[in-house]
């Protein structure tokens, strides 16, 4: 899995994209970005977000520490 930064450029007319909104519902994180140029909006999915990853990983130490 390769670390994926969106394209900076709008895919449709090649302008120059600026971030708009952040979401992270569902414990995904969603960036939207908007083309200066022609207004075009692109939605990212950035996976899962990190207090997600975070909220895991603690509880997953929290069970193997038990666990022994
Ligand atoms: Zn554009």
């Amino acid at each position: 899995m390769t670390k994926s930064t969106p394209s900076d450029n709008c895919p449709k007319c090649g302008g120059e994209l600026f971030q708009t909104d952040k979401n992270t519902f569902t414990g995904e994180v969603w960036r939207e970005y908007t083309c200066r140029s022609c207004k075009h909006i692109v939605e990212v999915n950035e996976g899962i977000a990190l207090w997600q990853v975070l909220h895991d990983a603690a509880e997953k130490a929290e069970r193997e520490k038990g666990g022994k």
